[in-house]
């Protein structure tokens, strides 16, 4: 069976009607029925248990938390009805000690060190909320005249306040191709990994890379396979695709074959790469290595290829 692709099970609707119309936001700041997903520097509320999960506020603990927050962003409404929004604010200007009475018994974790044990909606909702409030914090200047930049249409954007330039600017999240190499052989074949040198001790990932300028995702992947381990591919079929907030990227997951074998690493990018038979990686463990986290798409690439017969 193939594992679920974490952080892609986000079910609000985000209906740009919801953004634009000012009376219907200012009515979600004040309905009970709201629930606020806070974020303080990077980190999410959470009730960190065996079985993690995402914990939003409603009520007082939400106006408090409105009350003090900087960037405010909706993030939709669910399923259930269309008054029921969820909204990301920013914290992160306040010390933990202002933020306490507020929690509870949750606490601000990085979503990195939890996601993997969380249930699918409730990590996509925090994925999203701090994709989102990352993308705030780091526009706070326009980029086309270098004043500064509001949150309008309820964080749907942010647009710049020299009346000379007024541009809205939009929440941009950079492409990223990651790709399973693999070869035809004997048992299933076999399928490139390899390592950076700042990866977990032993670990063992699918190749990836960023799209350049003018540049197709296809031949990112050919690209990016050839500068970092020397293996020319072919045949690039898109598989799957994975936000991934960590900070701002969407991952673009492919499969590609390969056409040569020999591997030589190219830029300094890896420290290793090497060919793995699908009896080998189903048992890396026996090798003192050890497959990519099960919340990346680069551990479902790999259980994808070895569920094939
Ligand atoms: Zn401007």
């Amino acid at each position: 069976m193939i594992e679920k692709i974490y952080y892609s099970e986000n079910r609000l609707l985000r209906s740009p009607n919801f953004f634009s119309d000012e009376n219907w936001i200012k009515a979600r700041f004040h309905d009970k029925n709201t629930r606020i997903v806070p974020i303080w520097r990077n980190c999410s509320l959470i009730r960190n248990t065996d079985s993690p999960c995402a914990v939003t506020l409603s009520g007082n603990h939400a106006r408090g938390l409105l009350e003090i927050s900087g960037e405010i962003a909706l993030l939709g409404v669910d399923e259930s009805g269309q008054d029921n929004a969820y909204i990301a604010v920013d914290v992160s200007e306040h010390e933990l000690p202002t933020l306490t009475p507020m929690m509870g018994s949750a606490e601000f974790v990085d979503l990195r060190q939890v996601g993997v044990l969380m249930d699918g909606h409730d990590g996509s909702l925090l994925a999203h909320a701090r994709g989102l409030m990352y993308w705030h914090r780091h526009n706070h200047f326009c980029s086309e005249c270098g004043n500064p930049t509001l949150s309008a249409e309820a964080g749907r954007l942010r647009r710049c306040t020299n009346p000379e330039c007024g541009r809205d600017h939009f929440p941009r999240t950079d492409p990223a191709v990651i790709m399973l190499v693999t070869r035809p052989g004997p048992e299933g074949g076999a399928c490139l990994l390899g390592r950076h040198a700042n990866f977990t001790q032993g670990m063992y990932s699918t190749l990836a890379g960023f799209v350049d300028q003018g540049e197709t995702l296809e031949q990112a992947v050919i690209r990016e396979v050839f500068e970092e381990a020397g293996i020319h591919v072919e045949d690039v079929d898109y598989r799957a695709s994975q936000p991934w907030p960590f900070p701002a990227s969407l991952m673009l997951g492919y499969r590609a074959r390969a056409t040569s074998v020999g591997i030589e690493i190219g830029d300094d990018e890896l420290e290793d790469a090497r060919w793995f038979t699908k009896k080998q990686v189903a048992n890396i463990g026996d090798l003192g290595l050890r497959l990519p986290r099960k919340d990346s798409i680069s551990y479902w690439l790999i259980a994808e290829w070895l569920a094939e017969d």
